[in-house]
């Protein structure tokens, strides 16, 4: 360790708090500190080079190193670093940004409101719900359907809608009416003898009779990553999405697609909802949005959604609600690059074509002895450790050894996350068939250092 990185880790050991860490063992063992990122890699304060496997947060689409990023954020903080959104006032990035979302988002979805991260994004979309519904004239619309292992952020609401339970524990969360369905994870709960399309069934069946237990004019909202992210990759159930909908249409609840992952290509289309054929009233979206250079995010809204806060705007003389972030010229500016290369470069189309290597070549590790499951689509996936592959008896203590795993990954050149029992993996979009060769090889040989 040279003295440079020595001073840094203790500095972070003596003063850093760190999101999503056991702090006492932090304080043992000290960070990985990051120094510089080129294309699909970064390098250690030791020099030591990694694959990122997980493109940061799920989020660095366009690779660590973009000039033209950096040069339309120069370009930015020249022309008017900073300017805001609140009470008529506008300026061009957040235009033309709103524009191209409209442009890109499925039909009918007109109009966009941005937040600085995923999770002000989510407490934006309850209390615009709220809103509507108080406007309405319907006041007990107030309440959310949300799944068990879904992940929506960890504000006090969006927390709430997050269906994990380090995000809840001790915190008392939920602190909304927010219930959680069954997670739509047919290899871990679907029951013994049922078929796929049972198991859709049974979910379906669950999601209506809470609807009619709650009673329709009570629900609000219902919220759902098409493919689940943080809670460990997991994929829907054929008909899972669609039947939704129907409920959603059918009781009147308005259908919340939680794409902060899945946005901008990551399934191999531009939006997951386009990937399971749906399409909802709100569309979450953020990390790819700007590849995460600057935060920001993006609530894509529908004409129905937008209308009803709209006229309760008129009669209240306000939408009193806003941050002094939304839509921030920089992180505005970014963003229309960042759209501009995923376009110009067909990182889209990358990560459709890449699929069947990334996830075929994953597969080939669903005969390792400690691998339960390996599951994903496009450019995600999720590997699940189990202790038993013929009962699916997870580890204890829960996500030990996919720690371990993790570790011996990054001992190896690999960055993945170890989400619960799960190895998550969500590279760039910019990888290459040789860069996937090299997760796959890499991956490899950190499962047999930990079997
Ligand atoms: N929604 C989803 C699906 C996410 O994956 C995340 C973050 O990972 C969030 C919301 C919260 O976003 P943020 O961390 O920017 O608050």
């Amino acid at each position: 360790m040279n003295d440079l990185s020595n001073s840094l880790a203790a500095a972070d050991i003596a003063h850093s708090v760190h999101p999503y860490t056991n702090m006492r063992l932090h304080e043992k063992q000290g960070p990985m500190i990051m120094a510089r990122g080129d294309g699909v890699r970064v390098y250690d304060d030791h020099g030591k080079e990694y694959i990122e496997g997980l493109a940061g947060l799920w989020s660095v689409a366009v690779g660590f190193s973009e000039p033209r990023l950096r040069d339309a954020a120069v370009r930015q903080m020249d022309l008017l670093p900073y300017y805001h959104s609140f009470a008529h006032k506008a300026h061009e990035p957040a235009i033309r940004l709103g524009e191209k979302l409209a442009e890109m988002a499925p039909e009918g979805m007109n109009r966009v409101f941005f937040t600085n991260s995923g999770s002000e994004a989510n407490d934006t979309v309850i209390k615009m719900l709220w809103f509507m519904n108080n406007g309405l004239g319907r006041p007990e619309k107030k309440k959310f359907l949300a799944r068990n292992k879904g992940y929506h952020g960890i504000t006090i609401a969006s927390g709430s809608l997050t269906g994990l339970p380090a995000n809840h524990k001790d915190f008392d969360l939920p602190a909304i009416p927010v219930t959680h369905l069954t997670c739509p994870h047919f290899w871990r709960w679907g029951e013994e003898g049922e078929t796929e399309s049972e198991f859709t069934a049974r979910l379906l069946k669950e999601a209506e009779d809470v609807i009619l237990a709650e009673g329709p004019e009570t629900i609000a909202g219902f919220i759902g990553e098409p493919v689940m992210g943080a809670g460990g990759v997991m994929t829907p159930p054929e008909g899972y999405w669609p039947g939704i909908e129907a409920l959603c249409h059918k009781y009147d609840i308005i259908l919340i697609s939680d794409e902060v992952i899945n946005g901008f290509g990551r399934l191999g289309t531009t939006f997951g909802c386009e990937k399971y054929g749906f399409t909802p009233d709100i569309l979450v979206t953020s990390k790819q949005l700007t590849s995460s250079y600057m935060p920001l995010a993006a609530i894509i809204m529908n004409d129905k959604v937008y209308n009803a806060i709209a006229d309760n705007s008129e009669k209240l003389g306000t939408f009193g609600h806003g941050f002094t972030g939304s839509g921030h010229p920089v992180a505005c500016a970014v963003g229309l690059e960042n759209l501009a290369i995923i376009e110009e470069r067909d990182l889209i189309g990358n990560a459709a074509r890449l699929e069947e290597q990334f996830q075929g070549g994953l597969r080939k590790f669903a005969d390792h002895p400690l691998v339960g499951e390996v599951r994903g689509v496009g450019l995600i996936a999720g590997l699940e450790l189990v202790a038993d592959k013929a009962s699916k008896r997870s580890f204890t203590p829960a996500g030990k050894v996919s720690a371990q795993a993790a570790k011996f990954a990054a001992q190896e050149g690999l960055i993945c996350r170890n989400v619960y029992e799960t190895l998550a993996l969500c590279p760039p979009l910019i990888v290459t068939e040789d860069d996937i060769d090299q997760i796959i090889e890499r991956m490899g040989r950190a499962l047999d250092l930990t079997w």
